[in-house]
């Protein structure tokens, strides 16, 4: 069997996905360890037996509900491959309009002090400071599972100089102050729409999900502590949810935050809420 034909017997098993000629490409290219440009090469060879074994067997545990990041165990964020598997959210491609606003609101900003909090698997930590070496970056994780991935990533992606530490979001962060940036994207779905996730995203971690009964637990909290861990004029910032586009900047101004605003994702849908500490 070629190569090509592997791809077609894998799209064929995955047809009735919708994503399936995506995922069917994913999940050859990532188990062969190979970009796009291989399959135009060598699709017409002789395809490996461990290859045709690993999809096979990546086919399987798709069709029992496994996200594909977690059986390829690796995802691309913002141009950065991160390590990712059970007990860490998958880094989510919306979540890149929440670094994009990040990085426009610390240009001219100097060696800006930027604490990301509910890192995870440190997606927009680490992206952060790919685009600004010279930033002082923390990544906060407190799950137990998702601690490894984002110790893991940050070895990998900034050679150990995004600080890792573990600590609860929730409770004070005193080593957290005089920031440039804070930017979190909490856990904010709410009870009703948990009771609705797609298969898939169940097998992610509940905790990096779940926001409280209305989805607004940790914006409540994070509101006010980043307030203070803020200089004047530094900047917090949070991914939101499809609805959250009016109570998350609602709660903003009623911290005392400026400039509060919302920056849409490629869906148009509000992704970014954020605000200002008055100068
Ligand atoms: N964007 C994720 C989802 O829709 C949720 C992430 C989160 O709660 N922070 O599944």
């Amino acid at each position: 069997m070629t190569v090509r034909e592997l791809l077609r017997e894998t799209e064929t098993a995955l047809s009735r996905r919708e994503s399936a000629r995506f995922d069917a490409r994913q999940l050859l290219l990532g188990l062969a360890k190979r970009d796009a440009g291989w399959l135009l090469s060598h699709g017409e060879d002789p395809a490996d037996e461990d290859l045709i074994a690993a999809v096979r067997d990546g086919v399987g545990r798709l069709a029992a509900g496994e996200p594909l990041q977690y059986i390829l165990g690796s995802w691309d964020f913002y141009g950065l491959r991160f390590a990712v598997g059970p007990g860490v959210l998958i880094p989510r491609a919306d979540t890149e309009t929440v670094v994009e606003a990040a990085l426009a609101r610390l240009s001219g900003v100097e060696r800006p002090v930027i604490w990301d909090l509910c890192s995870g698997s440190g997606a927009i930590a680490l992206a952060l400071w790919h685009s600004r070496p010279d930033a002082v970056v923390t990544a906060v994780e407190l799950s137990e599972e998702a601690l490894p991935y984002l110790r893991k990533n940050a070895a990998a992606l900034s050679g150990g100089v995004v600080r890792v530490v573990a600590a609860d979001v929730l409770a004070p962060l005193p080593a957290m102050r005089d920031c440039d940036l804070i930017v979190s994207n909490p856990p904010y779905i709410t009870d009703v729409d948990m009771a609705a996730l797609p298969p898939e995203v169940r097998r992610e971690p509940e905790m990096a999900l779940r926001g409280g009964a209305d989805g607004l637990r940790f914006y409540r909290v994070l509101t006010k502590s980043a307030f203070s861990a803020l200089r004047p004029g530094g900047w917090l910032l949070f991914e939101i949810g499809y609805d959250q586009g009016e109570s998350v900047p609602a709660l903003l101004t009623a911290a005392g935050y400026q400039e509060v605003f919302l920056q849409p994702d490629l869906a148009g849908v509000p992704r970014c809420a954020g605000g200002r500490r008055p100068l």
